[in-house]
C-alpha cells in the first residue's frame, strides 16, 4: 500500500499511473466488515501494482492490526500484511471460525 500523497512507486521510485480501482472488504471486529475503494496505481518503470486507500481506512488499519496480533501466530503471512497492509478475505473467515 501507498500513502495518499505518494506519487512515486516505493519500489523503484518510478512514475506510477491511475489504473481504476477494486474493492477491498476490511474487518471491524464483532463481524463487522466495511468495504472501502482501493485505487490503484501501476508503475512505469518497473510494472508494479500499488494500491493507494481511502483516508478514512487509515483509523480501522491500526484496529485490524491489534486483530492481527490477537489472532495470529503463525496462521497468516506476514510478508503478504506487510504488502497490503490487511488480511484478506480468506483469513478474515479463518479467523471467525475460531
Ligand atoms: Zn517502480
Amino acid at each position: 500500500m501507498i500513502n495518499k500523497n505518494d506519487t512515486k512507486c516505493p519500489k523503484c521510485g518510478g512514475k506510477m499511473q491511475p489504473r481504476g480501482y477494486y474493492w477491498r472488504k476490511i474487518q471491524l471486529g464483532n463481524n463487522n466488515f466495511k468495504k472501502v475503494k482501493v485505487k490503484r496505481f501501476r508503475c512505469n518503470d518497473c510494472g508494479s501494482w500499488h494500491g493507494k486507500l481511502p483516508d478514512d481506512v487509515l483509523r480501522y488499519k491500526r484496529y485490524s492490526k491489534a486483530i492481527i496480533e490477537g489472532f495470529n501466530k503463525g496462521k497468516l503471512n506476514t510478508d503478504m500484511l506487510e504488502y497490503e497492509n490487511f488480511p484478506c478475505d480468506i483469513t478474515v473467515k479463518n479467523w471467525l471460525k475460531k
